[in-house]
């Protein structure tokens, strides 16, 4: 019977470019370079993050808004 081997892997230290968060996985890649983490991602946070000028629905409410008027 032909034996299964598992890949190769080590720990990798991976930082948020976000919020710079370290932490450190196990994994293939010699590197790995991620943009948000469980430490700044909305959906854990829980704090929305709008853009300057306001999000599109907002843009959207203003426009509808001053056709209203
Ligand atoms: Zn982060």
């Amino acid at each position: 019977m032909k034996t299964l081997k598992h890949p190769e892997t080590q720990l990798v230290d991976v930082i948020c470019a976000t919020c710079g968060t370290a932490f450190t996985i196990r994994s293939t890649a010699g590197s790995v370079s991620v943009d948000v983490c469980s430490n700044c991602h909305p959906a854990y946070t829980g704090v929305q993050h709008s853009a300057a000028g306001g999000s599109r629905i907002e843009r959207f409410n203003r426009r509808r808004a001053l056709a209203a008027a």
